[in-house]
């Protein structure tokens, strides 16, 4: 059911029940009140003809007579007399004798002095009065005719103003549900109209703060983030199929050349170590990618384990020695690390490995002398690896995107490269909730450094 729906039906219940509540009462007071009123007038009518009979000595057919009268134009009220002996002394109409007093009946007037009750739908008074000293029951008897007409006619119009107000009310239900949830069903419409491609359109909303426009300013923040990450992910691809191309093409122009005409054996040998140089490249690319895929995996999906940083460090030293013999690495470790243990961090083994070597190979990479130096030192609770050298450096203005995938330092003439070194580094050691800096000075060198946070 929609909200719509349901907010004008709750609406509608809601209000509808109080109206038939309050109706209800209404109509309850007044019968009770009628009916009350009623008994009041059978006992003042009960008392005036008694007074009538005992007291102004009124012949009983001079009663008779007011009585037939009366009947012909109202619903007069049926008076009965009698003694302590139970002996009627007077009746308004002894042939009709709607109330068929019992002694019982009698008796228990005496008893309480007064009696209501109905008998059919005729309400009874019974009354027991004192003239002369002398106990006489008097019972007074009449269908309240007026009473009723106006009890129902009550009901008619509570019943005609109830059906109006439910209708009123559902319309304004509708109305209100309406106008309330309008802004919703714009933002359904415009919502729908933003998809992958037009990603750029936002949803608009009124100024106020209300919960509608928080909605709405929360879903184009959300979209900022989509939209961002989504031209991200364009750059990223449009980025891979470049890097892609750049040795593919050269592979093939190479290759086609060699076959355009007869090489010497030595053109030969030149042409298959180019194009080698250029697949290797290609392999290296693929696996960085590999890893960069790797490395932004939910953190919860990759396994963490103590690793030992001065391991990691060697390992990764060896690993680029056997790639380049002409690497040279220092490796110290300070006395802040007394343990062992102190160089125990909870990681992924491979993956910090990938940093490292990273970080290792580019201080090799970048420097004359080929020559990296990594040091560990152990500061505020905080395990500190420093990868240094002093090779050409960064420019200031290259130091912000140096982490950014692709991009790649004004020094780039000097060693090639793909630019994916050092954003996946830096994802590698945000996903081990690790920090990294860098400072550098061009023609001096640069200094890499990873905070770890305390085990
Ligand atoms: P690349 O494949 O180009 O080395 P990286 O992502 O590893 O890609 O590095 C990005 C850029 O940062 C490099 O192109 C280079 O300009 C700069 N850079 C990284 N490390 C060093 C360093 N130790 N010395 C000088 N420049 C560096």
């Amino acid at each position: 059911m929609k909200i719509r729906t349901r907010l004008t039906l709750l609406f509608t219940v809601l209000v509808a029940s109080l109206f038939i509540v309050f109706a209800s009462i209404l109509y309850w007071s007044s019968a009770q009140h009628r009916e009350n009123e009623f008994y009041g007038q059978l006992e003042r009518e009960a008392i005036t003809k008694a007074k009538l009979f005992f007291e102004a000595k009124v012949k009983p057919q001079t009663l008779h007579r007011i009585y037939k009268n009366n009947s012909q134009h109202i619903n007069e009220v049926e008076v009965a007399i009698y003694n302590r002996a139970f002996e009627l002394l007077y009746h308004d109409d002894v042939e009709i004798d709607r109330v068929k007093e019992t002694e019982e009946m009698l008796a228990s007037i005496i008893a309480n002095k007064i009696l209501h009750f109905e008998q059919e739908e005729w309400q009874v008074v019974g009354l027991r009065l004192t003239f002369d000293d002398k106990d006489y029951i008097i019972t007074a008897a009449a269908y309240d005719e007026y009473g009723f007409t106006k009890l129902q006619n009550l009901l008619y119009t509570i019943a005609v103003l109830a059906l109006l107000s439910i209708i009123v009310i559902g319309t304004a239900g509708v109305f209100f549900a309406n106008r309330a949830l309008s802004p919703i069903k714009k933002m359904i419409n415009e919502v729908n109209e933003i998809t992958a491609t037009s990603l750029n359109l936002r949803l608009s909303h009124e100024q106020n703060k209300d919960e509608l426009a928080l909605l709405a300013n929360t879903f184009n923040e959300m979209l900022n983030r989509l939209e961002y990450s989504f031209d991200a992910q364009k750059q990223f691809v449009s980025n891979i199929s470049h890097e892609l191309r750049t040795p593919l093409a050269a592979i093939i122009a190479e290759l086609e050349l060699s076959l355009a005409k007869e090489q010497t054996r030595e053109q030969y040998v030149m042409t298959i170590e180019n194009a080698l140089a250029d697949a290797r490249r290609l392999v290296r690319l693929s696996n960085s990618l590999l890893d960069f895929a790797k490395a932004s995996y939910d953190p919860t999906e990759i396994a963490f384990k103590p690793v030992c940083l001065d391991e990691v460090v060697l390992d990764a030293c060896q690993k680029l020695q056997r790639i380049n013999k002409s690497y040279k690495f220092s490796f110290f470790i300070e006395d802040s690390v007394s343990r062992e243990e102190m160089m125990v961090v909870s990681a992924n083994l491979y993956l910090i490995q990938v940093a490292f070597v990273n970080l290792l190979e580019n201080a090799c990479k970048y420097s004359e002398n080929e020559q990296c130096n990594v040091s560990i030192l152990y500061k505020d609770n905080h395990l500190i690896v420093k990868v240094s050298d002093t090779g050409i450096g960064i420019k200031p203005e290259d130091m912000e995107a140096i982490f950014v995938p692709f991009y790649r330092g004004e020094n780039e003439y000097f060693k090639q490269g793909n630019g994916i070194g050092l954003p996946l580094t830096k994802k590698i050691i945000d996903l081990h909730k690790a920090r990294i800096a860098v400072e550098s000075l061009v023609g001096k060198g640069t200094t890499f450094t990873i905070h770890f946070p305390p085990g």
